[in-house]
């Protein structure tokens, strides 16, 4: 039931970005409207004239997004596909509002749910995952008056337990954080889990090559990518949630995504 495909099979290349900042914050997933625009340039040269195989990502909302990655993307001919925790919309500073979002919809961007309250799907009751996966998805469709059929996970979290609802609640696609993970949808007892994508979380260190090589599906650099995701994960395993999300931000000064 576990069908792994890698990247060489699997129809699109995913990339997840978070912040862009024109300043050099102190971030390790924050990168520069500059560097961002050689990653997209990279990205296109490396697909040649398959861009819609390209699915670039954005989490959490930040106002960042709408200021510079949008236009970045219109300039090369690309589109973004933007995840929302949608009770952070309009309510935090430095986030995008609902006219925000509103505009992006307009230009072409694909809206998706990232849960109402960037809670760990995985840690949820089921009245709690309801409200995370349903509701999200329907406030954004109200407010938005889109159709909203995608997800990304918060914390990258996910299980079939997860999955099961997130079809329940009506979902096509879940986004992950496993670089070169890849599920088709699947018919299970009735119903249609959504196909599961994996995707590369770019940081700011990420060099142009890599880039290159895991856009264009080199099957060198995607499974580089996948073990140093997976031995990231067992220290996460090893510590447990908190104490690796202290030592992530006493390292970096950013949170784990
Ligand atoms: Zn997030």
């Amino acid at each position: 039931m576990n069908t792994t495909v890698h990247m060489e099979d699997a129809p699109i290349r995913a990339f997840a970005y978070h912040e862009i900042h024109s300043l050099n914050v102190n971030d390790v997933y924050c990168i520069t409207p500059e560097l961002f625009l050689q990653h997209l340039w990279t990205m296109r040269h490396s697909v040649n004239d398959s861009p819609e195989s390209l699915v670039i990502t954005f989490d959490d909302g930040h106002y960042s997004n709408f200021r510079f990655a949008a236009p970045l993307l219109e300039f090369t001919a690309l589109h973004g596909h933007f995840f929302l925790p949608s009770t952070w919309i309009g309510q935090r500073r430095g986030f995008m509002s609902w006219q925000d979002i509103r505009e992006l919809a307009a230009r072409g961007h694909t809206i998706g749910s990232h849960s109402a309250t960037h809670a760990f799907l995985t840690s949820c009751s089921a009245s709690a995952m309801y409200e995370e996966l349903a509701g999200s998805r329907h406030t954004l469709e109200d407010r938005l008056g889109i159709s909203v059929t995608s997800i990304s996970m918060p914390g990258g979290r996910w299980n079939e337990e997860v999955l099961r609802a997130c079809a329940l609640a009506g979902y096509e696609t879940v986004y992950t954080s496993e670089p070169g993970f890849y599920r088709p949808a699947i018919n299970m007892d009735e119903l249609r889990t959504p196909a599961v994508i994996g995707r590369f979380a770019i940081q700011r260190r990420t060099s142009l090559r890599v880039i290159n090589g895991y856009s264009s599906g080199d099957w060198m650099t995607v499974r580089r990518i996948h073990s140093m995701y997976q031995a990231r994960n067992s220290v996460k395993r090893l510590l447990g949630d908190q104490a690796y999300q202290r030592l992530w931000f006493h390292l970096f000064r950013a949170t784990p995504n």
